[in-house]
């Protein structure tokens, strides 16, 4: 038995298999030398990708059927087309290494699909990337990982939010990864799965892979590589124990959140997709307080479409039954990457192009959504939310290409809801501008992963910080109180759904500061209405 230890961001105890998954080599590997060799490498790594692609198609045929499964299909076909072939062949004898000429060839055959008319011919250009793209990086090393049967422990140094939307949630038991904190999306994905996860563990990913059974304790935030009998006996035994504890809050689902004084607060649910609605619906929530909306950009090859975007919201409005949605708009940048935008590559990405910003100088992307988003609203009770606002004028801006696409819907004979505006406050800016602010918002909703982040400038994502990103500091719990106020002054609610919202230690504390909304994951609703209904305040 091999142990170690991580800093637990659920709790929980999990035992199965590992799974390591390892990135691709950021580095394209040189030519060797040898014409033969680079030519042989190629071709074996088409053998791979093909093998890979012949297992995503039975995969796709079983859960999304055939026609779609079809999408695969072509790109194996791109692996056997002679003018591919033959290219990346002439690149390799002139020189070039076999990862770059297969990535460099791809992308010549994309622009020219890309160019053409034909709108089915220019939509195939993502998939010849994506082919490319998948040769390449099994030159580089491999990325990705083997899916076992059945489920499994993930154990990663890192994860990115482009890497968990693509992997297969309902068969992952927990993650371990070397790097992350408590506030990366990795750990919110966690809390989102209710599944025991530990941060900047020491374990080596060597150790996962040699193990025949992984276990996680979330409790204690130890991890155990074939765990001895009687370590594995105490698991089982914490395991049972947890399903107790959480058969006991059962008592709390379908009640009001009210504490023991008479006062109301709202519990709801952070979500990425309408998958997540339906776990939060599972969890009892009273409405979903933040959608991240911008998982639906990531771990794909080009934007979706406005139709794509209006039937996620549609579905997440229907699956929440008219109860309270409140859909934050694309906050894509920082950790958040979607390659095809071809964003500039920046020093200190948390402080770049990203959230609104992106949004305010990109209105290609930022219209479509907001005309999903509202042509959604027929279907539910949605809400808009900006998120990294930090200056008035960029809310009224926002605010007014709002008002445009809803003259423009309405012109157009769509039937419309009532919609809500509302501002993140999640940057300092914003907390100190609160007073400014409310008066031209409908609510405000904290996101204190941010907020904590820049007011203490301490980077969320850098797990050597540890310590000195507190969100309890004073200064953060200063802002949060201001916040509150200034919102209560001008008549509109104040939520918080930053990872601080299901803060036991805090909840009594933000029913004082007047907060009428928590959002949080969704398995962490009953054991905070308990609080709140225990509550003298
Ligand atoms: C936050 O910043 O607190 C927040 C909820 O948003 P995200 O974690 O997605 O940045
Ligand atoms: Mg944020």
């Amino acid at each position: 038995m091999k142990q170690g230890s991580g800093l637990p961001v659920f709790p929980g105890v999990a035992i199965g298999p590992a799974v390591v998954y390892r990135k691709a080599q950021q580095e394209m590997p040189v030519a060797c030398g040898d014409a033969a060799v680079e030519q042989k490498k190629f071709e074996d790594a088409c053998a791979e990708a093909k093998r890979q692609l012949s297992d995503l198609f039975e995969k796709a045929k079983k859960e999304l059927g055939e026609e779609k499964a079809a999408i695969v299909e072509v790109q194996m076909l791109m692996l056997e087309d002679l003018d591919y072939l033959e290219s990346v062949q002439a690149e390799i004898s002139a020189g070039a290494a076999a990862a770059t000429a297969a990535l460099e060839c791809g992308e010549s055959m994309a622009q020219i699909f890309a160019g053409l008319d034909d709108e089915y011919m220019k939509a195939r250009a993502a998939d010849i990337r994506d082919v490319s793209q998948r040769v390449s990086s099994i030159l580089c090393g491999g990325g990705g990982f083997q899916l076992p049967e059945g489920n499994f422990i993930l154990v990663a140094e890192d994860l990115a939010p482009s890497e968990t939307i693509q992997l297969p949630r309902e068969h992952i038991l927990a993650f371990v990864t070397q790097q992350g904190s408590s506030s990366s999306h990795t750990a919110i994905l966690a809390r989102t799965l209710n599944i025991p996860s530990l941060v900047q563990s020491d374990i080596a990913l060597e150790d996962a892979q040699n193990c025949h059974i992984f276990a996680v304790d979330g409790f204690t935030g130890t991890w155990y590589a074939d765990p001895d009998v009687e370590t594995l006996a105490v698991l089982k035994q914490k395991q049972d124990e947890a399903a107790a504890g959480r058969a006991a809050l059962e008592a709390y689902r379908g009640r009001k959140s009210i504490t023991k004084s008479g006062k109301q607060v709202l519990l709801c649910a952070n979500i990425g997709s309408p998958k997540d609605a339906e776990a939060a619906m599972k969890g009892d929530a009273e409405g979903v307080g933040l959608m991240r909306s911008e998982f639906l950009y990531l771990g794909r090859d080009s934007l979706p479409t406005e139709e794509e975007l209006f039937t996620a919201y549609r579905q997440v409005a229907e699956i929440m039954k008219g109860r309270p949605v409140v859909i934050r708009t694309l906050d894509i940048g920082a950790d958040k990457q979607a390659d095809y935008l071809n964003l500039p590559a920046e020093e200190n990405p948390a402080l770049g192009l990203r959230g609104l910003r992106i949004c305010l100088t990109r209105e290609d992307i930022f219209r479509p959504q907001l005309r999903a988003i509202y042509r959604a609203s027929a279907y539910g009770s949605l809400s808009i939310m900006f998120p990294m606002v930090a200056s008035v004028w960029e809310l009224r801006r926002a605010k007014a290409l709002c008002a445009s696409v809803r003259r423009e819907l309405t012109d157009q004979g769509y039937p419309l809801g009532e919609v809500p505006i509302g501002v993140m406050v999640e940057t300092p800016a914003a907390a100190v501008q609160a007073e400014a602010l409310a008066l031209e918002a409908d609510f405000f909703s904290v996101g204190t992963n941010d907020l904590t982040q820049y007011t203490l400038a301490v980077d969320r994502q850098n797990a050597n910080l540890g310590e000195f990103y507190d969100p309890y500091h004073p200064a953060v719990l200063g802002l949060l109180g201001h916040i509150a106020k200034c919102a209560k002054a001008a008549g509109i609610w104040a939520g918080i759904c930053g990872e601080l919202g299901a803060d036991p230690k805090l909840t009594e504390t933000f029913i004082q500061m007047g907060y009428t909304e928590l959002s949080m994951a969704p398995g962490r609703i009953l054991e905070t209405r308990k609080l709140v209904c225990e509550s003298e305040v």
